[in-house]
């Protein structure tokens, strides 16, 4: 049973078939997925979804497909972890985290918004999945085809983290680099999939791609005890999910799945690249592209396509937004790290760097509900922490040695005679 209605135009809610579109004729505004609220309201209760078994399709009224998933049945429900060293290293009495540094199967929350997208091409007839990527994408559009029989082409600029590039090429995709930014990657991209009619994941078939983000969301809601957190911190690249995390929120709590929703979004991003955060601190929403310069490469898009939205759930929900420089990017890695034993990646550290400083600004206050998001995996940004971390220390097999070792580090063990 599908609650697919068709999609509606956000800018003046003109309505269009469920067909590949997204972009309205009338206003240019983008695209949107709409369901059949008031069925999904008669049959589904918080007690069927918790039957289901623990994957993101246990939300598939919510979903954007018509038919069974035909690709990553595996994908979502990943740990929310009450964090209680880092929440006493920071200050804050609540804190999780979100982790989908540990997604399937790929290592990013990307895993979530591929599977609807490609489940969706199929069954739209696509015959081959592309997209433009910082990187993650890549992988994860590459894995899921892959694992459905699908051919794929991912584009990408060409100074990406070398784990990203290998763990794309491995599944077999056909990744083509470009010499400029991801900005320039995703003008090109527009002009290959108009002529070549192929379903670019996050681009002629974004409004149903963009929904499996808010997968992100129901499983805070339904992990906290079907409660929304006060606050949420969320990285922000071309801003898609931080807005539909709120939808996702807002969608529980008509359906009568949470009692409130006063829940505050925060969006975080690099010093080294970030529209959004300049418009929301200029309070306009006005987005002014810039050129980026970040060691959190997977959030370095320049025009974000959802950056007015973003900046909007932002200001709406009574949040705010900051960013952190790369020296402070890796210092909250290494925080994340050695309080919670979680090794995310450069934008695990953006979106944990930019929650320090909103509690130190009394922004977000220490007696409430916190959830970081974390995004994606630390084994695939290594380079960033190349140089930055202590030395491993190299000796012989001889136990005199590790004796002369323990010895110079000062350190005191009992020692059996
Ligand atoms: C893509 C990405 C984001 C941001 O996604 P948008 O929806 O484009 O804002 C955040 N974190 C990681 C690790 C990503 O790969
Ligand atoms: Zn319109």
């Amino acid at each position: 049973m599908s609650y697919l209605k068709g999609l509606k135009c956000r800018e003046c809610g003109k309505d269009y078939p469920k067909e590949a579109l997204h972009v309205c004729e009338l206003c240019f505004g983008p695209l949107e997925v709409n369901y059949e609220y008031e069925q999904i309201g008669k049959t589904l209760t918080r007690d069927v979804i918790s039957k289901r078994p623990p994957n993101m399709w246990r939300y598939r009224e919510l979903l954007p497909i018509e038919g069974e998933p035909s690709v990553g049945a595996q994908v979502g429900f990943t740990p929310l972890i009450r964090a209680k060293n880092l929440g006493e290293a920071l200050g804050v009495k609540e804190l999780y985290l979100k982790n989908d540094a540990v997604n399937f199967p790929t290592l990013s929350f990307k895993d979530r918004v591929v599977s609807v997208a490609i489940s969706r091409a199929r069954e739209m007839g696509f015959k081959i999945i592309a997209c433009a990527s910082t990187g993650n994408l890549a992988n994860s559009v590459a894995a899921n085809s892959a694992a459905c029989g699908m051919e794929s082409y991912v584009f990408i600029p060409h100074d990406l983290e070398q784990s990203k590039v290998l763990g794309t090429l491995v599944y077999g995709a056909n990744v083509v680099s470009i010499r400029g930014t991801y900005d320039e990657v995703n003008r090109l991209c527009s002009e290959v999939a108009g002529k070549y009619g192929w379903a670019f994941v996050n681009i002629n078939i974004r409004p149903y791609y963009a929904e499996g983000s808010k997968t992100f969301g129901y499983e805070i809601a339904e992990q906290l005890g079907w409660k929304l957190p006060r606050h949420i911190i969320v990285p922000m690249a071309g801003g898609s999910l931080i807005t539909k995390i709120w939808k996702a929120f807002k969608e529980f709590h008509t359906l009568g799945f949470v009692k409130n929703l006063d829940t505050r979004v925060y969006g975080a991003q690099a010093a080294g690249c970030s529209p959004i955060v300049n418009a929301v601190k200029e309070g306009t929403e006005l987005i002014r592209p810039v050129r980026p310069n970040t060691i959190a490469k997977s959030l370095a898009i320049g025009n974000p396509a959802d950056g007015y939205y973003s900046a909007k759930t932002i200001t709406n929900s009574g949040g705010w937004a900051d960013n952190v420089t790369d020296e402070e990017i890796i210092s909250a890695m290494k925080l994340l790290a050695e309080t919670e034993g979680v090794f995310a990646e450069t934008a695990g550290g953006v979106t944990l760097g930019v929650t320090k400083r909103l509690i130190e600004q009394g922004r977000i206050p220490r007696d409430e509900s916190i959830v970081v998001s974390i995004t994606g995996n630390g084994l695939k940004t290594q380079e960033a922490l190349a140089g930055k971390l202590g030395e491993v220390t190299v000796i012989n097999s001889k136990l005199a040695e590790f004796d002369d070792l323990v010895k110079s580090a000062g350190k005191v063990y009992a020692v059996r005679a």
